[in-house]
């Protein structure tokens, strides 16, 4: 029983042990990793917020004033006038009567997914959602069934089939290991025809997508009568921590009374909803930023492409190129790493077996010259 030496040497042998490095310093796109200087090119921090002035300055504030620890879950004393200012700057900011904050984006999922669904509802969900959306469904008594990924034909198919009560269509707005964003018009059509309710985790998307960096439904235009739920995530594009679920007044009241991932846990502590509110005004006023990463993205399709490398069909700042074996995956990031670029190689179970890939991300932080030298690594590999 419980032979954990095995168990430890299988992933190994199947070139899927995963281990951490050290980082000394701010998450930034240069950092100390392992005693080693490098250029980083896996961090979600999209915008480069994590170590914006206004952000830490906003975060040192906040602790001198409100102290470290929120002391306590929001039904009890830990809902501090910082998480509440977010909450309505955050519901404003998605165009939704209200958001509610959680601690997590993984902690978001099984929130939203558990509080509207029981054993007489069905939950669809994209084969390649999110694992917290996946954990999401499992823990909800709900059936779950997982359509081919970003088809909505294949969704629709498995929604006429379905003779459940309630209906919940939950998908990733970018995907966060290929980058693409999901049809959602699409996904909306097919779910308001069922009369199933759409959850979009838009995770990737916020800050990143749309003109005012309102994420993957201000990209397509969509409001909360398609979509209405929205899972966004703060430790990504606005370089903090936390999450929130934003939607109807009713559906945020429903969280507040049944979400166990809500209910039983301490609240973030107030310093960081506090730095967050800073991150979000940049993120509405400063698109100067969005744009640069959008010029970085182009960049670097444009020079992967003549270098005809294989990259997947992604206009985000997720922009992963497909190897196949765990082995060759490993194998390049380090060789990248042995010239000072960092890159994370992504390995089932993460992946599908065989689609193992180097998951490049860029961030606004990065300059053209940065985009250059990883071009040139890259090539160097060739
Ligand atoms: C990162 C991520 C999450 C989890 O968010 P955390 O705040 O890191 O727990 C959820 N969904 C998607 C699509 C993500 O990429």
């Amino acid at each position: 029983m419980f032979n954990l030496a095995a168990r430890l040497a299988e992933q190994h042998q199947r070139d899927l042990y995963r281990s951490r490095r050290i980082a000394e310093g701010a998450s930034d796109v240069h950092m100390c990793i392992d005693g080693r200087d490098c250029l980083v090119f896996c961090s979600n921090d999209y915008l480069g917020l994590a170590t914006h002035p206004d952000v830490k300055a906003a975060f040192i504030h906040a602790a001198d004033h409100y102290g470290v620890g929120s002391g306590a879950a929001h039904l009890v004393t830990g809902h501090q006038y910082a998480h509440h200012a977010l909450e309505e700057e955050l519901a404003g900011f998605v165009s939704r009567e209200r958001a509610l904050l959680f601690s997590t984006g993984y902690m978001a999922n099984l929130a939203a997914v558990t509080a509207l669904t029981d054993r007489h509802d069905e939950v669809f969900g994209d084969k390649l959602n999110h694992a917290s959306l996946i954990d999401a469904a499992q823990l909800s008594e709900a059936k779950h069934s997982r359509y081919k990924h970003a088809d909505a034909s294949a969704l629709a198919a498995r929604l006429t089939a379905s003779s459940a009560t309630d209906k919940l269509v939950i998908t990733d707005g970018v995907f966060s290991m290929d980058g693409d964003i999901a049809p959602l018009p699409e996904l909306a059509t097919a779910s308001h025809k069922h009369n199933a309710w759409l959850l979009v985790d838009d995770a990737h998307g916020l800050g990143v997508l749309g003109s005012s960096g309102a994420g993957s439904l201000q990209h397509f235009g969509m409001s909360d009568k398609e979509v209405p739920v929205l899972v966004g995530t703060l430790g990504k594009a606005f370089g903090t921590f936390g999450a929130f679920v934003a939607g109807s007044e009713d559906l945020i009241e429903l969280l507040i009374q049944k979400a166990r991932s809500y209910i039983y846990t301490t609240a973030l502590p107030a310093a960081v909803a506090e730095a967050t509110r800073a991150s979000l005004k940049i993120i509405q006023t400063d698109s100067a930023r969005r744009q640069h990463l959008h010029a970085l993205i182009q960049r670097f399709r444009t020079g992967a492409a003549q270098l005809g490398l294989s990259l997947m069909p992604s206009t985000t700042a997720i922009q992963p190129l497909l190897v196949g074996e765990a082995s060759r995956a490993l194998a390049m990031s380090e060789a990248l790493l042995a010239q000072g670029i960092m890159v994370s190689a992504i390995r089932p179970p993460t992946v599908a077996e065989g689609s193992s890939r180097l998951r490049i991300t860029l961030s606004a932080a990065h300059t053209e010259t940065e985009i250059d030298r990883l071009l040139s690594a890259l090539a160097s590999l060739a």
